[in-house]
């Protein structure tokens, strides 16, 4: 089950510290799209989600899409956001993470995930030892298959927490948003 614990649980990007990210020496963010940039699906970007990766950027971080939509969805964000992107990523077992990191030019210790799916985004994450931030997806629109994850998840996370291995508080960040579905 430790695979599949997160480092940090946060209610979304912007609650992400990136000064305590600094301080870890992580340099670098694989940066997951779907249900974490952009509601799912969606064609757009809300200013605000681009509005955060520039301020990343400027704050000297190295961005890199990763996301399992098909490479036009990715690449359409990376051209937005004037950063590289590796799509149909099949996490969390395909190469993604690592090409990923490569395009970034870093190490797994100077790499954090950050992402809305437990199974894809923290696991796959975990399997390299990168660290990961798992945040609440934005949208509860999403497909059937990860519907049924997201219940999945839930079981994991009151387990997770049953042995210690998150806090209460931070599983009811996630619990919070996600009692209605
Ligand atoms: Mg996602």
């Amino acid at each position: 089950m430790k695979k599949f614990v997160p480092d940090l649980i946060c209610e979304s990007v912007f609650a992400v510290d990136l000064d305590k990210l600094k301080e870890r020496q992580i340099s670098g963010l694989l940066v997951d799209i779907d249900n974490t940039l952009v509601p799912w699906g969606e064609p757009q970007m809300e200013e605000a989600f681009v509005d955060w990766v520039k301020r990343a950027l400027q704050e000297g971080f190295q961005i890199c899409l990763v996301s399992n939509a098909k490479h036009d969805r990715a690449q359409s964000f990376a051209d937005l956001l004037g950063i590289p992107a590796v799509g149909m990523a099949l996490k969390p077992l395909g190469r993604a993470f690592r090409r990923g990191m490569a395009l970034l030019g870093l190490a797994p210790n100077q790499v954090a995930v950050i992402g809305d799916q437990l199974f894809t985004d923290v696991f796959g994450g975990n399997r390299l030892g990168l660290y990961t931030i798992l945040i609440n997806p934005l949208s509860t629109n999403e497909l059937d298959t990860t519907k049924l994850m997201r219940r999945i998840e839930r079981s994991l996370l009151e387990k997770m927490v049953k042995r210690g291995m998150i806090s209460r508080k931070h599983a009811q960040i996630r619990q919070g948003r996600e009692s209605d579905d």
